[in-house]
């Protein structure tokens, strides 16, 4: 299938208006802010800079050189210190309000120089403050840097905040190759996930041609597929010296992520990069999972994710369909609810409308499970053509030196387990989970992973 270009993919993305990721892209920061936010005049506003104190290491001293250097002047900057920083909501009051105090009544071009959470406090308060913004990664370890919506803690919450994406991404490889190794394998991990997303996404796509009452379901959109799942077998090929230092490899990296945040600004919804392995993480990442007292990346999580949702297709697909359990009624799904999440009452709350909203009653579930298996082979070949095995993905992840076992990132195989029954509970969107759960073998499958020793050890 032919690939979409950088070049057309932004021309249907929303906010972003120019991406470059190539060695020395820093010393081209002055033209690039001259192409993409001066005004009609053809001045350029003065720039705001925000980075940590790692970041600003990284790449900030020699932006500020080279700005020095050019006509463009900075009025402001903010380092926030590195230690414990997390995307809080707190902190982007605390930013946009500087920005308004610098801007004035004139403009003002924020820039972000970071990873992840530095890209989204700056999104969040630049929005705030209606300002379109410019993006400096120091590390190729989300697909969030073109992703609209700022991933913050707010009101105790994790939630995505809506707000534009960066209007220019400039990324230096050189710049990337010297990210701490760990967040180059949580990029990479966060993109391979998108092999899980994209299966999940066929799942929805022939079971919408099925029934598209049943909720959760989509029919899959040819250009947001084209755009992720088209080139990635051969991206995460490329990408997988990222980790190493490889300035190609990280580039790639970028690049691929930064697309996949396209397709997100494109469709409006993120079924084309993410499905199950993202429940997973989701659930995690409301458990706040740590390991050897750090916070497990995002990209992370992703990893031990998609290791887990391989392990349930294989299950699944490879032999005969285990015998059909019983489905639980509306009262006995409440009761799995509230005992899946007795730590957590408030997420047990909405876990619980989720659960029910998804739960198809007797007849319904029993006509949509004779229709599942009467395309059972079909699905069955789709799934192996989008999916390498459970091996074969365990390889690539150590090869790109991502944990592999529970234990590299603070889990364990049972935990990993339960998490699959809260992953299922927190999401309408359809996945590989619910088309077990809708079989009525949803639990067997899991005790054929937990039966296995190949799976999750
Ligand atoms: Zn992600």
């Amino acid at each position: 299938m032919k690939r979409i270009s950088l070049a057309e993919c932004l021309a249907s993305a929303d906010d972003t208006k120019g991406m470059f990721v190539k060695e020395g892209a820093l010393e081209e920061i002055p033209a690039l802010l001259g192409r993409y936010f001066a005004g009609d005049s053809g001045e350029i506003p003065p720039l705001f800079l925000a980075a940590d104190e790692n970041t600003w290491r990284a790449a900030g001293e020699e932006l500020e050189r080279i700005l020095r250097a050019s006509a463009l002047a900075v009025n402001g900057s903010y380092i926030f210190p590195a230690a414990g920083l997390h995307g809080d909501y707190a902190l982007v009051e605390k930013l946009a309000a500087l920005m308004k105090e610098r801007r004035g009544n004139g403009n003002l071009v924020p820039v972000a120089i970071g990873a992840g959470t530095i890209n989204d406090l700056v999104k969040c308060a630049a929005a705030d403050c209606g300002l379109p913004y410019c993006c400096l990664p120091t590390a190729a370890s989300v697909d969030g840097y073109t992703a609209p919506g700022a991933a913050l803690l707010r009101n105790g919450f994790k939630q995505t905040v809506p707000c534009a994406a960066p209007r220019l991404v400039a990324a230096d490889t050189r710049v990337l190759a010297n990210a701490p190794a760990f967040l180059s394998s949580s990029g990479y991990g966060d993109l391979a996930g998108k092999l899980i997303a994209g299966a999940d996404w066929i799942i929805a796509d022939r079971l919408y041609a099925l029934d598209p009452s049943v909720p959760g379901l989509m029919p899959v959109n040819d250009r947001a597929w084209t755009m992720v799942q088209v080139p990635l077998r051969e991206e995460l090929a490329a990408a997988s010296g990222a980790a190493a230092g490889d300035k190609d490899a990280g580039g790639v990296l970028f690049e691929a992520l930064g697309i996949t945040g396209f397709a997100l600004q494109y469709m409006k919804d993120s079924r084309a990069v993410s499905g199950c392995e993202h429940m997973w993480a989701h659930v995690w990442e409301m458990e706040n999972l740590r390991c050897r007292g750090e916070t497990v990346t995002h990209g992370h999580k992703v990893v031990m994710g998609s290791l887990a949702a391989a392990a349930f297709f294989e299950c699944l697909f490879s032999g005969d369909l285990p015998e059909e359990q019983k489905v639980p009624s509306a009262a006995e799904r409440e009761a799995q609810v509230e005992a899946a999440f007795s730590d957590d009452p408030l997420a047990a709350e909405a876990a619980k409308k989720t659960a029910l909203a998804k739960l198809l009653d007797g007849e319904k579930r029993r006509s949509f499970a004779a229709a599942i298996r009467s395309v059972w082979k079909e699905l069955d070949g789709a799934l192996k053509r989008q999916l390498p095995s459970y091996g074969e993905l365990r390889d690539m992840f150590v090869k790109a030196r991502c944990p592999v076992l529970p234990q590299e990132t603070g889990l364990s195989k049972k935990r990993i387990i339960a998490s699959a029954r809260k992953a299922q509970m927190i999401r309408v969107r359809y996945s590989v989970l619910d088309l077990a759960f809708d079989l009525g073998v949803f639990d067997a499958i899991l005790s054929r992973i937990e039966e296995s020793d190949v799976y999750l050890a």
